[in-house]
């Protein structure tokens, strides 16, 4: 068989058992097709059944969620952990809480982190969980109830060899807190079975900047290669979440100007740049609507998602140099892509899991926009979760400085890795073909070193 009927057999496989789980199906298929030069050049991989394999999960774990609201009315939630790849190291992934959560979003975000944890170099396997718990406007009680009916059901499938979950969009330091102290009330282990903890508790100083923080090193390397720098360029960010915020963070502290923010309600266009501190005094400390941040800078315009243009993001409309979509996945489409080559960008850096829409990307690419795609670009939070996992089993505590330092280290490595497994299999400067390439490998020759596991 060709390796292109391979993929594809693989790929009609995937649309038969996984009926309906749209996102899945198209991360499946982005990595499938970046596969062929690897597949090309070595047979193993279709001998083996490698990608038969890789697309389905080790294991899927779903589950009831009964929680009592501030009405004493019990409600009911889905929970979901997929434990996808562990050739590698144990399951390890983020949680989370939105109303859209479904198995496929977690099928989609688990296939992904497989690749991502491996391009990092560390020893971590993939998987993803979450709910369809929607944590806005939930009283702090309500939050603390969810988390710990979540966990009551979660401790029995995780550990900090097995399994260790983390953040991700609305989950947090709080959430993570509640899920920690009911895990080691159940279990009666003080043990790093979570990452993103407390400082106080187990936690990694620069665990929380992290992914921004990372996706800014890694968009510096890719235009360091192209002699040019971050520093004086326009950039606009999508989202507010923690990402968002620290990307915008580090984007100051290397000279440039992030001039954007968007929540689900609204974009926000502060064109002289966004106030760093409004903006967390907004998100991380009120978890209000970014209509608050307009109320503190009312220089800044607030742009409602009913003016965003159609099919598109407002965030993307507004001039810049470097994108940085750090929301949601497919929140970057084909007219939001047209829309920034018309406005001179040079550089799309994926703060989010998958947040361009495939369309867009191949646009992207052949207007010869350069790409930080989300595996390799924001692969620097769960990088510095493996390094609380490693502070936490030796139980040390490493100064931000060192941390940071890693991470830095890291991401310099991951663009390497993926840069020059591109130029390998002659896919030139294409840094979604080399990560895909990269992760694949070291997993792929995991798995067939362990045989029929
Ligand atoms: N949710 C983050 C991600 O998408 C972090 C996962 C982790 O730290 O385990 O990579």
């Amino acid at each position: 068989m060709s390796v292109v009927d391979y993929i594809e057999k693989v790929l009609a496989q995937t649309a038969a058992s996984s009926p309906g789980q749209i996102e899945f199906y198209q991360a499946t298929e982005e990595v499938l097709h970046s596969l062929r030069p690897i597949l090309e050049r070595d047979n193993r991989y279709d001998k083996y059944n490698i990608l038969d394999r890789l697309v389905v999960p080790e294991r899927t774990i779903i589950f009831k969620v009964n929680w009592v609201d501030d009405n004493g009315v019990i409600q009911t939630n889905i929970g979901y952990r997929v434990q996808f790849n562990s050739a590698i190291g144990p399951y390890k992934g983020g949680l989370r809480f939105h109303p859209s959560v479904n198995l496929g979003i977690v099928k989609f975000l688990g296939f992904e982190q497989i690749f991502k944890n491996s391009l990092t170099g560390l020893s971590i396997g993939g998987g993803k969980g979450g709910s369809n718990f929607n944590p806005k406007g939930k009283s702090e009680n309500e939050i603390m109830s969810f988390c710990q009916a979540f966990m009551d059901e979660l401790y029995r499938h995780i550990g900090e060899t097995r399994d260790v979950p983390a953040g991700d969009i609305g989950v947090g330091g709080r959430e993570l807190g509640f899920m920690f102290g009911r895990y080691k009330k159940i279990t009666g282990k003080f043990e790093g079975v979570l990452t993103g903890k407390g400082l106080n508790w187990g936690g990694s100083l620069a665990r929380t900047e992290a992914t921004g923080y990372g996706s800014v090193y890694f968009a510096e390397n890719i235009l360091n290669k192209y002699d040019d720098t971050i520093k004086g360029k326009t950039c606009t960010v999508s989202g507010s979440g923690n990402v968002a915020i620290y990307t915008i963070q580090k984007l100051y502290e290397m000279d440039a100007i992030p001039v954007t923010c968007s929540d689900s309600k609204g974009t926000i266009y502060h064109k002289k740049g966004i106030e760093l501190e409004a903006l967390k005094a907004v998100k991380e400390i009120g978890r209000k609507s970014l209509t608050e941040y307009k109320k503190l800078c009312p220089d800044a315009e607030y742009i409602p998602v009913s003016k965003y243009p159609e099919n598109g993001h407002a965030t993307w409309s507004i001039p810049c140099e470097c994108a940085f979509p750090s929301a949601t996945q497919n929140e970057l489409s084909l007219a939001d892509a047209k829309t920034l080559v018309k406005n001179g960008c040079k550089l799309v850096n994926e703060g989010a899991n998958m947040p361009t829409t495939p369309d867009a990307v191949a646009y992207l690419k052949a207007k010869g926009v350069l790409f930080g795609p989300a595996k390799a670009a924001n692969a620097g939070g769960v990088a510095t979760s493996q390094l609380e996992m490693s502070q936490n089993a030796s139980m040390s505590k490493w100064t931000f400085a060192e941390v940071d330092a890693k991470l830095h280290k890291i991401m310099k490595s991951i663009f390497n890795t993926s840069y020059n497994t591109a130029e390998e299999y002659g896919c030139n400067g294409d840094l979604l073909a080399g990560a895909n390439i990269a992760g694949f490998k070291k997993v792929a020759d995991s798995m067939i070193d362990e045989g029929s596991v």
